[in-house]
Protein backbone atom coordinates (compact mmCIF):
# COMPACT_ATOMS: atom_id res chain seq x y z
CA UNK A 1 0.00 0.00 0.00
CA UNK A 2 1.23 3.35 -0.99
CA UNK A 3 0.78 6.62 0.36
CA UNK A 4 2.05 8.87 -1.95
CA UNK A 5 3.97 12.45 -1.04
CA UNK A 6 1.14 15.06 -0.76
CA UNK A 7 -0.63 12.84 1.97
CA UNK A 8 -1.12 13.76 5.21
CA UNK A 9 0.93 11.53 7.96
CA UNK A 10 -0.16 11.70 11.81
CA UNK A 11 2.64 11.69 14.53
CA UNK A 12 1.42 9.83 18.03
CA UNK A 13 4.33 11.95 20.14
CA UNK A 14 5.25 15.50 20.56
CA UNK A 15 8.96 15.26 21.43
CA UNK A 16 12.06 15.53 19.30
CA UNK A 17 11.93 12.30 17.33
CA UNK A 18 8.84 13.72 16.06
CA UNK A 19 9.95 16.89 15.01
CA UNK A 20 12.80 14.94 12.96
CA UNK A 21 10.41 12.38 11.71
CA UNK A 22 8.10 15.37 10.25
CA UNK A 23 11.28 17.58 9.13
CA UNK A 24 12.03 14.25 6.73
CA UNK A 25 8.33 13.63 6.14
CA UNK A 26 8.65 17.29 4.44
CA UNK A 27 11.17 16.84 2.33
CA UNK A 28 9.64 14.27 0.90
CA UNK A 29 6.18 16.21 0.25
CA UNK A 30 4.15 14.91 3.03
CA UNK A 31 2.19 16.99 5.86
CA UNK A 32 2.50 16.09 9.01
CA UNK A 33 -0.14 16.39 12.09
CA UNK A 34 1.16 15.65 15.17
CA UNK A 35 -1.00 14.67 18.41
CA UNK A 36 0.43 15.43 21.96
CA UNK A 37 -0.41 16.29 25.01
CA UNK A 38 1.97 19.41 24.90
CA UNK A 39 0.84 22.10 22.72
CA UNK A 40 4.53 23.55 22.76
CA UNK A 41 6.60 20.13 22.42
CA UNK A 42 9.69 20.20 20.08
CA UNK A 43 7.07 18.25 16.90
CA UNK A 44 4.57 20.61 16.66
CA UNK A 45 6.42 23.96 15.76
CA UNK A 46 7.64 22.14 12.39
CA UNK A 47 4.55 20.49 12.15
CA UNK A 48 1.38 21.25 9.21
CA UNK A 49 -1.01 20.48 11.97
CA UNK A 50 -1.46 20.28 15.57
CA UNK A 51 -4.05 18.24 17.83
CA UNK A 52 -3.71 18.43 21.65
CA UNK A 53 -4.61 15.45 23.23
CA UNK A 54 -4.20 12.89 26.17
CA UNK A 55 -2.37 9.47 24.97
CA UNK A 56 -5.70 7.79 26.56
CA UNK A 57 -7.88 9.86 24.90
CA UNK A 58 -9.62 7.38 22.85
CA UNK A 59 -12.11 9.42 21.71
CA UNK A 60 -9.80 11.98 20.74
CA UNK A 61 -7.40 9.93 19.22
CA UNK A 62 -9.68 7.90 16.89
CA UNK A 63 -11.21 11.72 15.90
CA UNK A 64 -7.27 12.43 14.50
CA UNK A 65 -6.80 8.87 12.72
CA UNK A 66 -9.98 10.44 10.87
CA UNK A 67 -8.40 13.21 9.83
CA UNK A 68 -4.88 11.99 8.26
CA UNK A 69 -3.95 9.27 5.78
CA UNK A 70 -1.58 7.24 8.27
CA UNK A 71 -0.72 6.68 11.42
CA UNK A 72 2.77 6.58 12.77
CA UNK A 73 4.20 6.76 16.86
CA UNK A 74 7.02 8.53 17.92
CA UNK A 75 6.86 7.60 21.80
CA UNK A 76 7.30 4.32 23.36
CA UNK A 77 4.15 4.67 26.29
CA UNK A 78 1.30 5.09 24.53
CA UNK A 79 -1.48 2.65 25.52
CA UNK A 80 -1.94 0.21 22.90
CA UNK A 81 -5.51 -0.24 23.09
CA UNK A 82 -6.67 3.17 21.50
CA UNK A 83 -3.85 2.43 19.15
CA UNK A 84 -5.15 -1.05 17.81
CA UNK A 85 -8.66 0.80 17.62
CA UNK A 86 -6.64 3.37 15.24
CA UNK A 87 -5.06 0.60 13.31
CA UNK A 88 -8.60 -1.04 12.21
CA UNK A 89 -9.73 2.41 10.21
CA UNK A 90 -6.61 3.77 9.15
CA UNK A 91 -2.95 1.89 8.51
CA UNK A 92 -0.45 2.13 11.27
CA UNK A 93 3.13 1.19 11.67
CA UNK A 94 5.33 -0.08 13.44
CA UNK A 95 2.64 -2.87 13.94
CA UNK A 96 0.93 -2.23 17.64
CA UNK A 97 1.79 -5.76 18.39
CA UNK A 98 6.05 -4.76 18.61
CA UNK A 99 4.80 -1.79 20.53
CA UNK A 100 3.11 -4.42 22.69
CA UNK A 101 5.98 -6.02 23.41
CA UNK A 102 8.37 -3.49 23.43
CA UNK A 103 6.53 -1.37 26.22
CA UNK A 104 6.91 -4.42 28.86
CA UNK A 105 10.71 -5.21 30.04
CA UNK A 106 10.12 -8.73 30.56
CA UNK A 107 8.42 -9.68 27.77
CA UNK A 108 10.44 -7.95 24.94
CA UNK A 109 13.72 -9.85 26.63
CA UNK A 110 11.37 -13.26 26.87
CA UNK A 111 10.27 -12.76 22.92
CA UNK A 112 13.71 -11.34 21.80
CA UNK A 113 15.54 -14.71 23.72
CA UNK A 114 12.78 -17.18 22.06
CA UNK A 115 14.35 -15.81 19.04
CA UNK A 116 17.45 -16.89 19.78
CA UNK A 117 18.51 -12.94 21.68
CA UNK A 118 20.72 -13.48 24.68
CA UNK A 119 20.02 -11.28 27.46
CA UNK A 120 21.75 -11.01 31.04
CA UNK A 121 20.46 -13.16 33.81
CA UNK A 122 17.09 -11.65 34.30
CA UNK A 123 13.83 -12.35 36.67
CA UNK A 124 10.12 -10.92 37.21
CA UNK A 125 10.05 -9.46 40.80
CA UNK A 126 6.31 -8.84 41.53
CA UNK A 127 6.66 -8.20 45.21
CA UNK A 128 9.25 -7.41 48.05
CA UNK A 129 9.65 -11.29 48.84
CA UNK A 130 10.18 -11.65 45.05
CA UNK A 131 13.10 -9.44 45.04
CA UNK A 132 14.74 -11.42 47.67
CA UNK A 133 14.12 -14.33 45.43
CA UNK A 134 15.29 -12.95 42.28
CA UNK A 135 18.53 -11.55 44.01
CA UNK A 136 19.09 -15.22 45.76
CA UNK A 137 18.70 -16.75 41.52
CA UNK A 138 20.90 -13.72 40.23
CA UNK A 139 23.11 -12.47 42.66
CA UNK A 140 24.79 -9.05 42.90
CA UNK A 141 25.18 -6.76 41.94
CA UNK A 142 22.00 -6.81 40.16
CA UNK A 143 19.78 -3.91 38.69
CA UNK A 144 16.23 -2.98 39.37
CA UNK A 145 14.18 -2.00 37.01
CA UNK A 146 10.62 -1.35 36.60
CA UNK A 147 8.92 -3.45 33.32
CA UNK A 148 7.02 -0.48 32.01
CA UNK A 149 7.03 3.46 31.85
CA UNK A 150 11.13 3.28 31.88
CA UNK A 151 13.45 5.84 29.91
CA UNK A 152 16.98 7.73 29.84
CA UNK A 153 17.55 5.63 33.72
CA UNK A 154 14.47 6.08 34.88
CA UNK A 155 12.99 3.88 37.21
CA UNK A 156 15.90 1.62 38.04
CA UNK A 157 18.43 1.62 40.34
CA UNK A 158 21.70 -0.52 40.85
CA UNK A 159 21.46 -3.22 43.93
CA UNK A 160 24.94 -4.04 45.13
CA UNK A 161 24.02 -6.30 48.51
CA UNK A 162 20.89 -7.62 49.45
CA UNK A 163 21.04 -4.51 52.14
CA UNK A 164 20.23 -2.73 49.05
CA UNK A 165 17.09 -4.21 48.40
CA UNK A 166 15.04 -2.41 50.91
CA UNK A 167 16.10 0.90 48.68
CA UNK A 168 15.83 -0.30 45.30
CA UNK A 169 12.37 -1.79 45.99
CA UNK A 170 11.12 1.76 47.45
CA UNK A 171 12.83 3.69 44.27
CA UNK A 172 11.04 1.63 41.57
CA UNK A 173 7.35 2.61 44.29
CA UNK A 174 6.88 -1.59 44.47
CA UNK A 175 5.69 -1.43 40.68
CA UNK A 176 5.89 -4.45 38.90
CA UNK A 177 9.66 -5.48 37.70
CA UNK A 178 12.30 -7.22 36.32
CA UNK A 179 15.67 -7.86 38.25
CA UNK A 180 18.64 -8.31 35.91
CA UNK A 181 22.64 -9.01 36.36
CA UNK A 182 24.46 -6.27 36.33
CA UNK A 183 26.99 -6.43 32.83
CA UNK A 184 30.61 -5.83 32.92
CA UNK A 185 30.12 -4.47 29.54
CA UNK A 186 33.22 -3.63 27.37
CA UNK A 187 30.76 -1.07 25.11
CA UNK A 188 27.57 -0.03 24.25
CA UNK A 189 26.21 -0.38 20.88
CA UNK A 190 22.91 -0.67 18.84
CA UNK A 191 21.27 -2.01 15.73
CA UNK A 192 19.37 0.36 13.60
CA UNK A 193 17.11 -1.56 11.33
CA UNK A 194 14.33 -0.10 8.96
CA UNK A 195 12.03 -2.69 7.20
CA UNK A 196 9.12 -2.00 4.51
CA UNK A 197 5.94 -2.67 3.82
CA UNK A 198 7.26 -5.70 1.44
CA UNK A 199 9.76 -6.63 4.13
CA UNK A 200 13.22 -5.32 2.69
CA UNK A 201 15.27 -4.17 5.21
CA UNK A 202 18.16 -1.80 5.36
CA UNK A 203 20.68 -1.64 8.22
CA UNK A 204 22.97 1.34 9.52
CA UNK A 205 26.50 1.17 10.94
CA UNK A 206 25.98 0.12 14.30
CA UNK A 207 26.56 2.67 16.40
CA UNK A 208 28.63 2.72 19.94
CA UNK A 209 27.05 4.39 22.00
CA UNK A 210 27.99 5.76 25.76
CA UNK A 211 25.64 6.62 28.69
CA UNK A 212 26.09 8.47 31.67
CA UNK A 213 23.42 7.87 34.55
CA UNK A 214 21.57 6.09 31.97
CA UNK A 215 21.46 8.62 29.31
CA UNK A 216 23.11 8.25 26.08
CA UNK A 217 25.68 11.21 25.55
CA UNK A 218 27.61 9.79 22.22
CA UNK A 219 26.89 7.43 19.62
CA UNK A 220 30.09 6.77 17.43
CA UNK A 221 30.87 5.13 14.05
CA UNK A 222 32.35 3.06 12.92
CA UNK A 223 32.37 0.84 15.93
CA UNK A 224 36.26 -0.50 17.19
CA UNK A 225 37.17 -4.42 15.85
CA UNK A 226 36.86 -5.43 19.38
CA UNK A 227 33.23 -5.15 18.86
CA UNK A 228 33.68 -7.19 15.48
CA UNK A 229 32.38 -10.40 16.09
CA UNK A 230 28.93 -8.90 18.24
CA UNK A 231 28.06 -6.47 15.26
CA UNK A 232 26.90 -9.17 12.73
CA UNK A 233 25.41 -11.65 15.52
CA UNK A 234 23.10 -8.76 16.52
CA UNK A 235 22.44 -7.88 12.97
CA UNK A 236 21.02 -11.21 12.40
CA UNK A 237 19.12 -11.35 15.63
CA UNK A 238 16.97 -7.77 14.59
CA UNK A 239 16.68 -8.87 11.40
CA UNK A 240 14.77 -12.42 12.67
CA UNK A 241 13.11 -10.05 15.07
CA UNK A 242 12.18 -7.38 12.52
CA UNK A 243 10.76 -10.42 10.57
CA UNK A 244 8.91 -12.33 13.24
CA UNK A 245 7.29 -9.25 14.01
CA UNK A 246 6.00 -8.46 10.45
CA UNK A 247 7.66 -5.06 12.06
CA UNK A 248 7.34 -1.94 9.15
CA UNK A 249 9.45 1.00 10.18
CA UNK A 250 12.40 1.46 12.26
CA UNK A 251 13.17 -0.68 15.16
CA UNK A 252 16.10 0.06 17.24
CA UNK A 253 17.91 -3.08 19.68
CA UNK A 254 20.28 -2.28 22.19
CA UNK A 255 22.97 -4.14 23.45
CA UNK A 256 26.23 -4.70 25.72
CA UNK A 257 29.45 -6.16 24.20
CA UNK A 258 31.63 -8.41 26.77
CA UNK A 259 34.23 -10.59 25.29
CA UNK A 260 33.04 -10.35 21.76
CA UNK A 261 29.50 -11.28 22.57
CA UNK A 262 26.22 -9.39 21.87
CA UNK A 263 24.03 -9.40 25.14
CA UNK A 264 20.41 -7.56 24.35
CA UNK A 265 19.42 -5.18 26.82
CA UNK A 266 15.94 -3.61 24.91
CA UNK A 267 14.22 -2.36 21.89
CA UNK A 268 12.18 0.53 20.78
CA UNK A 269 10.06 -0.04 17.41
CA UNK A 270 10.90 3.55 16.38
CA UNK A 271 13.34 5.76 15.19
CA UNK A 272 16.41 6.31 18.17
CA UNK A 273 18.34 8.71 19.69
CA UNK A 274 21.33 6.47 18.76
CA UNK A 275 20.38 6.80 15.08
CA UNK A 276 20.63 10.53 15.45
CA UNK A 277 24.21 10.50 13.43
CA UNK A 278 22.41 9.33 10.44
CA UNK A 279 21.09 12.58 9.53
CA UNK A 280 24.36 13.66 7.88
CA UNK A 281 26.41 10.92 8.40
CA UNK A 282 24.11 8.38 6.57
CA UNK A 283 23.03 8.98 2.98
CA UNK A 284 19.90 8.69 4.11
CA UNK A 285 18.86 9.38 7.60
CA UNK A 286 17.01 6.69 9.90
CA UNK A 287 13.72 9.10 9.77
CA UNK A 288 13.98 9.28 6.46
CA UNK A 289 13.63 5.89 6.04
CA UNK A 290 10.98 5.24 8.52
CA UNK A 291 8.84 8.11 6.48
CA UNK A 292 9.77 6.04 3.55
CA UNK A 293 9.00 2.62 4.85
CA UNK A 294 5.52 3.19 6.30
CA UNK A 295 4.32 4.48 3.20
CA UNK A 296 5.50 1.64 1.07
CA UNK A 297 8.09 3.75 -0.98
CA UNK A 298 11.38 2.16 -1.47
CA UNK A 299 14.18 2.26 1.16
CA UNK A 300 17.61 4.59 0.65
CA UNK A 301 20.92 3.55 0.75
CA UNK A 302 22.32 3.44 4.42
CA UNK A 303 26.05 3.75 3.81
CA UNK A 304 27.97 5.99 5.70
CA UNK A 305 29.21 9.74 4.38
CA UNK A 306 32.30 9.71 6.21
CA UNK A 307 35.12 7.65 7.54
CA UNK A 308 33.89 8.51 11.24
CA UNK A 309 30.70 10.05 12.71
CA UNK A 310 30.15 11.06 16.33
CA UNK A 311 26.87 12.29 17.81
CA UNK A 312 26.95 14.41 21.39
CA UNK A 313 23.59 15.10 22.65
CA UNK A 314 23.13 18.71 24.42
CA UNK A 315 21.87 17.80 27.69
CA UNK A 316 20.95 20.30 30.06
CA UNK A 317 22.85 23.40 29.86
CA UNK A 318 24.86 21.61 26.96
CA UNK A 319 22.99 23.18 24.85
CA UNK A 320 24.11 26.97 25.85
CA UNK A 321 27.53 25.72 24.13
CA UNK A 322 25.20 26.49 20.60
CA UNK A 323 27.74 29.47 20.14
CA UNK A 324 30.87 27.89 20.39
CA UNK A 325 29.20 24.76 18.43
CA UNK A 326 28.31 27.06 15.12
CA UNK A 327 31.85 28.35 15.33
CA UNK A 328 32.96 24.89 14.92
CA UNK A 329 33.47 24.13 11.06
CA UNK A 330 31.78 21.10 9.87
CA UNK A 331 30.16 20.17 13.09
CA UNK A 332 26.18 20.14 12.55
CA UNK A 333 24.16 21.62 15.30
CA UNK A 334 20.30 20.55 16.29
CA UNK A 335 18.23 22.20 18.77
CA UNK A 336 14.68 20.70 19.10
CA UNK A 337 13.54 24.23 20.63
CA UNK A 338 12.63 23.32 24.24
CA UNK A 339 12.48 26.82 26.43
CA UNK A 340 13.99 25.23 29.78
CA UNK A 341 17.40 23.23 29.84
CA UNK A 342 16.51 21.15 32.85
CA UNK A 343 19.28 18.53 34.38
CA UNK A 344 19.01 15.53 32.05
CA UNK A 345 16.84 16.75 29.72
CA UNK A 346 17.99 16.26 25.73
CA UNK A 347 17.89 19.90 24.32
CA UNK A 348 19.36 19.11 20.98
CA UNK A 349 22.83 17.23 19.59
CA UNK A 350 25.73 17.90 17.64
CA UNK A 351 26.87 15.53 14.89
CA UNK A 352 30.72 15.72 13.88
CA UNK A 353 31.64 14.49 10.30
CA UNK A 354 35.19 13.09 11.15
CA UNK A 355 38.17 12.04 8.79
P1 LIG B 1 18.12 0.83 29.94
O1 LIG B 1 17.04 1.80 30.25
O2 LIG B 1 17.77 -0.56 30.33
O3 LIG B 1 18.60 0.92 28.52
O4 LIG B 1 19.37 1.27 30.83
C1 LIG B 1 20.02 2.52 30.64
C2 LIG B 1 21.52 2.33 30.77
O5 LIG B 1 21.87 1.85 32.08
C3 LIG B 1 22.10 1.30 29.81
O6 LIG B 1 22.31 1.84 28.53
C4 LIG B 1 23.40 0.96 30.54
O7 LIG B 1 24.38 1.97 30.37
C5 LIG B 1 22.97 0.92 31.98
N1 LIG B 1 22.49 -0.44 32.30
C6 LIG B 1 21.23 -0.89 32.19
N2 LIG B 1 21.13 -2.20 32.49
C7 LIG B 1 22.38 -2.62 32.78
C8 LIG B 1 22.94 -3.87 33.18
N3 LIG B 1 22.18 -4.97 33.34
N4 LIG B 1 24.28 -3.93 33.38
C9 LIG B 1 25.05 -2.82 33.24
N5 LIG B 1 24.58 -1.61 32.89
C10 LIG B 1 23.26 -1.50 32.65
Amino acid sequence: MIVPPGSTIGIIGGGQLGRMLAVAAAQLGYRCHVYAPDPDGPAAAVAARFTRGAFDDDAALEAFAREVDLVTYEFENVPVAPLAAIAGRVPLFPPVEALEIAQDRFSEKSFVQRHGGRPAPYAAVDDRAGLDRALAEIGGPAILKTRRFGYDGKGQMRIDSPAGADAAWEAVKGAPSILEGFVDFDAEFSILLCRGQDGETTIWDAPVNRHEGGILVTSTVPAGPELGAAIPVAEALARRIADALGHVGMLTLEFFARGGEALFNEMAPRVHNSGHWTIEGAQTSQFENHIRAICGLPLGATLRTAPRVEMVNLVGDDASAWPAILAEPGARLHLYGKNEPRPGRKMGHVTRLLA
